[in-house]
């Protein structure tokens, strides 16, 4: 569901420059002239490495897997050798522009490699073949029939079966154990890496990518938890009580954490496939709007679905897709090849080769899904024309947020004026919708923070291998009140069951997308002209909502955050205000319900 983005390919070159000036003290000039030819070369490199992973993914052979493989090492290698020689500039009086690029080149990698060349490649080995595992993982069953991840998502999200769901959840995870130790090789390695380029640890390094100290940004995010965490117990109180009444106490504690199995997803991350368990029909007379019939209805294919999502960004101003966006997309899983099937947004030539991968089904979580990629699509477009040091999101999160931003806006009256609704359902009718939304978006949230509070301690050593798992538990119980359904160990490794620790990609960023996107989505309907309440506002068709986005994608990341957020928001700190006041119909409604019950764990 959520989509990489692939921005740890960028930061890829052979800058073999003679350096003809290492015996004297360099001056700004000689930094000027090397991150010009870095820029020039990473450009460069960087198209070569996202053309081998585009046929990578899209041909999956031991032959393109090894050529990606490649590549990638020959980026860690080459980046690792910049920001050793950027090191002589350290210190030096340079422009503001200049300063920020040479910080950027220096958190390019995901996972900071040794220079030792023998512990480099051990590591980048080591980080494929957890990749590998993922990506191979199955469970097989006492039938015989081997079930991967897609599958047994699918059979997670409608089986209402306790003792099949927990059989499920059990096998998926285990796949993990096998990875625990390189896992920890993994982390001594790229925790070296950091250290030679002068952070503490490899986490130290991912929370320097937000322009405040590592320890003010984990304060920062202490802070935005505290905003949510009301709605976000609300929100388990209720749905805790509808999984007692239908599963019994026995399954579901009434004033305990809720098992991990039951909520409609292998990781409880988000939990909108059990909404028909919720009850909501009788108590307000309205079902929410089932988008997947009204695609169907319209007979719409892939294709069509993603031309709706380009016509929302080109009703506010944006140029429409080039025509190779059309030619060159994968749009529909191929029935002779494997490819990843995982949904990305790509840009092969940091200009216009933009391009979208996804196996596209006729549903409304794909309908929404496609909003997400093409925000970054338009995001990498937006900002095409800044240095090549600047081609990217303000900071992570935003990259991640755009799309979403566009996606709130699909509202019924958005799908009224297009076409898809016939009517537009009474005003007393939303708490189905919200509360679908809150599912997937609210549940999200706790989620969303915990996987990187395990991985920094992991990489700052505070969580050992000794306690991976039981540190893992400790953090889901903490922030999302749930348990595991059958007795856990440290024979286990649940972490590794999910892609993003498996894969070793941050996972913040999307915990601080999930409450930048109402502060976009609130910022684009203020701009638009609407007044009203928050979650009834769609801005398709604004032209002045849509050149102040413009205005922001464009600055991509050639200042700190703070300075694109005030250009859309008019605010500079991150704020989940816009998030509550979307929800408060939901949370008033909740609460009401709620009414007796114990909230918490
Ligand atoms: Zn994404």
């Amino acid at each position: 569901m959520k989509s990489l983005f692939l921005v740890l390919l960028f930061l890829a070159m052979n800058f073999l420059s003679t350096n003809a000036h290492a015996q004297t003290a360099p001056t700004a000039d000689e930094a000027q002239d090397f991150m010009n030819k870095a820029e020039a070369q990473l450009a460069d490199l960087s198209v070569k490495v996202q053309r081998a992973s585009w046929v990578q993914e899209n041909f999956i052979t031991d032959d393109t897997q090894a050529m990606a493989a490649d590549a990638i090492d020959e980026v860690t290698a080459a980046t690792t050798q910049l920001v050793e020689q950027a090191k002589r500039f350290d210190g030096l009086a340079l422009s503001p522009d200049l300063t920020r690029k040479f910080m950027l080149l220096k958190l390019g990698l995901t996972a900071p490699a040794p220079k030792d060349a023998a512990l480099r490649r051990e590591m980048t080995t080591i980080g494929v073949s957890l990749d590998g595992d993922y990506g191979k993982g199955k469970y097989c069953r006492k039938s015989g029939e081997c079930l991967d991840i897609t599958a047994i998502e699918k059979i997670m999200s409608t089986s209402r079966n306790p003792e099949e769901l927990k059989e499920l959840w059990a096998g998926w995870h285990a796949i993990a154990p096998p990875m625990r130790k390189r896992y920890s090789r993994f982390v001594d390695l790229s925790n070296q890496g950091a250290r030679e380029i002068g952070f503490k640890d490899t986490g130290a390094l991912w929370r320097s990518g937000y322009d405040m100290k590592p320890d003010e940004f984990s304060a920062d995010l202490e802070r935005l938890w505290n905003q949510v965490k009301p709605l976000y117990l609300s929100l388990h109180t209720y749905v805790r009580w509808k999984l007692a009444e239908k599963y019994g106490p026995n399954v579901v504690p009434p004033e305990g954490p809720i098992p991990a199995h039951l909520l409609g997803n292998p990781w409880a991350q988000e939990w909108g496939n059990i909404y028909d368990l919720l009850d909501v029909r009788e108590d307000k007379g309205g079902v929410g709007i089932n988008v997947t019939e009204l695609l169907k209805k319209k007979n719409l294919d892939p294709k069509g679905m993603v031309k709706y999502g380009e016509g929302f960004f080109t009703s506010m101003g944006f140029e429409k897709l080039p025509p190779t966006f059309w030619e060159r997309s994968l749009f529909t899983k191929p029935s002779d090849r494997d490819v990843v099937c995982h949904a990305s947004a790509w840009d092969l030539d940091n200009k216009d080769d933009l391009r979208v991968k996804m196996c596209i089904q006729v549903r409304g979580t794909d309908f929404v899904t496609i909003h997400h990629e093409l925000g970054h699509n338009f995001y990498q477009r937006a900002y095409k024309e800044q240095p090549f040091m600047f081609q990217n999101g303000a900071n992570d999160g935003f990259h991640e947020a755009i799309g979403d931003a566009i996606a709130l806006a699909i509202t019924p009256e958005y799908l009224h004026k297009v076409g898809l609704l016939e009517s537009v359902p009474q005003a007393s009718n939303d708490i189905p919708e919200l509360l679908k939304q809150a599912l997937d978006r609210v549940a999200f949230l706790p989620f969303g923070l915990m996987i990187d509070q395990w991985r920094w301690k992991v990489f700052s050593g505070e969580i050992t291998p000794a306690d991976y798992n039981k540190q893992w538990w400790a953090l889901r119980l903490k922030y999302q009140g749930v348990a595991p359904p059958v007795a856990r160990s440290e024979a286990d490794f649940d972490p590794g069951a999910k892609y993003h620790v498996a894969a070793n990609v941050p996972y913040t960023r999307y915990f601080l997308a999930h409450i930048l996107e109402f502060q976009f989505y609130r910022a684009l309907c203020r701009e638009s002209g609407y007044k009203g309440q928050l979650n009834r506002c769609t801005f398709y068709g604004s032209k002045e909502a849509g050149a102040k986005f413009n205005q922001m994608l464009a600055m991509g990341q050639s200042k700190p955050w703070p300075d694109a957020l005030e250009v859309l928001t008019g605010e500079r700190q991150t704020d989940a205000g816009a998030l509550l006041e979307y929800f408060v119909p939901l949370k008033t409604w909740l609460d009401e319900q709620n009414k007796g019950k114990k909230a918490g764990w």
